[in-house]
């Protein structure tokens, strides 16, 4: 029964054939930054036109910066290839719900929407050493306006961590 007032919570977003195209992306960009000793993590920023704008991987490792997140480093990428600081009306694809670090630094880039696979307390459970604040908390916390849908194609972005785990090379932070 759905009275005045009544709050619907953790409502399974759906997602359009589009959304999990973008996905794959990312989730084929985590997968070669396996192969390269890099940790599990893949993002894809598209514009609101479609296209793609930037599309990587986490490269902590490669660069001995521990900021170079999957998230951190397209949007470095996507503000490169656009010129622009400003990335209103995009939307960030993830294979794993954003770190408060990356949150940051999606809000400060004005992205409108997140589209995530995996959660913050999977990658915790890989390891990482994880703020285990959730995006809807620092939303709400935080006041920011932008647009949060987790569980994407979360099975498969689940399954890079065993991947992962299984290349022989996998060192946490
Ligand atoms: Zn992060």
């Amino acid at each position: 029964m759905f009275g005045v007032g009544t709050i619907l919570v953790n409502i399974t977003p759906v997602f359009t054939p589009a959304d999990e195209n973008y996905m794959r992306l990312a989730i084929a960009r985590a997968r070669e930054g396996i192969a390269g000793g890099q940790t599990p993590f893949g993002a894809c920023i598209v514009t609101a036109d479609g296209v793609v704008a930037a599309c990587d991987h986490n490269v902590v490792w490669k660069t001995t910066d521990i900021t170079a997140h999957g998230e951190v480093n397209t949007i470095r990428v996507a503000c490169r290839a656009l010129g622009t600081i400003d990335l209103s009306g995009c939307v960030i694809y993830s294979t794993t719900e954003p770190c408060p670090m990356c949150f940051s630094a999606i809000h400060w880039a004005r992205i409108r929407r997140i589209v995530f696979g995996a959660s913050i307390s999977d990658a915790q459970a890989a390891g990482f050493n994880e703020l285990t604040i959730a995006n809807d908390i620092m939303k709400s916390a935080g006041h920011s306006p932008v647009l949060i849908e987790g569980g994407c194609l979360s099975a498969e972005c689940r399954e890079l961590f065993r991947e992962w785990q299984g290349a022989g090379q996998a060192r946490r932070y």
